[in-house]
């Protein structure tokens, strides 16, 4: 099955309608309608216009659904990093507040996707075509600029003759139907085949206003504008080298020859810029590459060769390769050779940072570990990804509650990423916490949109601190966590009802 080719979906689906409906959907593994569980979207048909609520609920049910077929990549440093740069973005967009979730997706083909409510997905294809930090965001300011200009969100809230329920049924109808890429392609010939050219308008018009005011949150992050052609000619140069084979993102966001020149005339408008530097960038696009060797020999092989054949300016980042490549294929100590004389050139850089640790650690010199995170983290003291090796080498050395210390830190400053509490449910498993495990484990599966369990596990918190005694600060911690999951809980089943 082919994983991950999204659809772009416009249908037309009769006069009465204003072109009313594009959704970026998945095309994966078979999926039942039933599993979709979409929240209905308020049945009062004449409210068009959705609630952040509302909206809200749907980017939730969305991941559920799209959790289900794709791999979401959980490693924190590549997660650390797209939401860093995402984030940035979006405070130079045009909606600077707007929730926004960014996530790199496990899949070689080259996508970019916006769902409701800013959830953005990026291929781990896209980011190894990109040939710098530049392009990448290029392409996160594009997906954020569908968002802020509500271009999916325009398409729902247009079919004013319909309830939202109707809407989000045909979504969940289409997202049965592209079980199978040929059986979701039928259907649109034949429901959305009704005007092929106003389709083609619609997104042309969609994607130009997108390059627009991407363009300028590009610029005003302090990125170069000609970030956006250079992407755009190198997909255009990717699905001619590869004949028939279009890149998905050019099915998905149709690149014309107007749009690459609405591009470049655009460049000009703009104060030039300095060079960002793309070294992050580069390491981020390493430890995407390297799983993608049949074994951890093929890619040291690799790296070696290529080493030998490199220039002087890429073998910096051909030997942190070699020295990941190492470290996975359990060879620790001649990973550090290669990865310890990169500090020279960047000594606070987090990620290398954290893989010479991993790999000191390995070797057995985890107290020296240790000390390169303590010392590190005092200049990143939120980054997150530094806070869960941490906590993870301190587990290693049984320290829990110095461990569980340090995620809570880190919590106070990320409190609505799932991955913190999930590591902070074993740690309080690990150190006999019964309670303080289920309590975490409760605002995981909260996070991540599943209310129900998320109180069935509050149930257990509680049960297991009657336990273990009277401890006040827990029980209220429980109270104050299920009023919250029990007043989401209260909103869900009214949408629910509405339809
Ligand atoms: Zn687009």
């Amino acid at each position: 099955m082919n994983m991950g080719g999204y659809l772009y979906y416009i249908a037309r689906q009769s006069a009465s309608f204003t072109v009313s409906f594009s959704l970026l959907l998945l095309l994966g593994s078979p999926l039942q309608a039933a599993e979709i569980r979409l929240p209905s979207l308020g049945g009062d048909s004449s409210a068009s216009v959705m609630t952040p609520q509302q909206e809200l609920l749907l980017g939730e049910a969305f991941m559920r659904s799209l959790r289900q077929q794709i791999e979401i990549i959980e490693q924190p440093e590549i997660q650390h990093y797209i939401e860093t740069l995402g984030q940035q973005l979006v405070s130079q967009s045009d909606d600077p507040t707007a929730p926004f979730e960014f996530f790199v997706v496990r899949d070689d083909s080259i996508n970019a996707f916006a769902g409701p409510a800013g959830k953005i997905g990026i291929h781990s294809g896209l980011i190894e075509k990109a040939e710098s930090e530049g392009e990448l965001a290029a392409v996160l300011a594009h997906e954020i600029a569908h968002v802020t200009q509500r271009h999916l969100m325009r398409a729902l809230e247009s079919r004013q003759n319909q309830s939202l329920q109707t809407a989000a049924t045909v979504l969940a109808t289409i997202i049965a139907a592209s079980a199978s890429p040929q059986a979701g392609e039928a259907m649109i010939a034949t429901s959305a085949g009704l005007s092929l050219q106003q389709q083609i308008n619609f997104t042309r018009s969609n994607e130009q206003e997108a390059d627009r005011v991407g363009m300028q949150t590009l610029h005003n992050a302090e990125y170069a504008p000609k970030n956006m052609s250079a992407f755009f000619k190198r997909l255009q140069q990717a699905s001619r080298h590869d004949g028939e084979t279009v890149p998905e993102y050019l099915r998905t966001h149709p690149l014309s020859l107007s749009r690459i020149a609405d591009a470049e005339s655009r460049i000009g408008q703009y104060a030039p810029v300095s060079r960002r530097s793309d070294e992050e960038f580069q390491r981020i696009r390493t430890l995407l590459k390297i799983p993608q060797f049949t074994n951890p020999q093929s890619a040291v092989r690799h790296y070696q060769k290529a080493l030998q054949q490199s220039s002087l300016e890429q073998q910096q980042i051909l030997q942190f390769g070699l020295g990941i490549a190492l470290q996975q294929a359990e060879a620790p100590k001649q990973a550090l050779q290669q990865l310890l004389p990169l500090l020279e050139q960047q000594p606070e850089a987090p990620t290398l940072l954290i893989q010479i640790a991993r790999s000191e650690a390995e070797s057995g010199a985890t107290q020296q570990a240790l000390q390169r995170i303590r010392e590190i983290s005092r200049i990143y003291p939120t980054h997150r990804a530094l806070a869960q090796f941490h906590a993870e080498l301190l587990q290693q050395q049984r320290q829990f509650d110095p461990a569980i210390q340090r995620l809570q830190q880190t919590i106070a400053d990320h409190p609505t990423h799932p991955a913190l509490y999930q590591q902070l449910a074993t740690l309080h498993t690990l150190a006999n916490h019964p309670p303080e495990s289920h309590l975490a484990l409760a605002h995981y599966h909260f996070l991540r949109g599943e209310t129900k369990v998320a109180l069935q596990q509050l149930d257990y918190a509680e049960r297991a601190s009657k336990k273990t005694g009277t401890n006040f600060i827990l029980f209220s911690s429980i109270d104050e966590r299920r009023r919250e999951y029990e007043s989401k809980q209260a909103l869900e089943k009214a949408e629910e009802k509405h339809g």
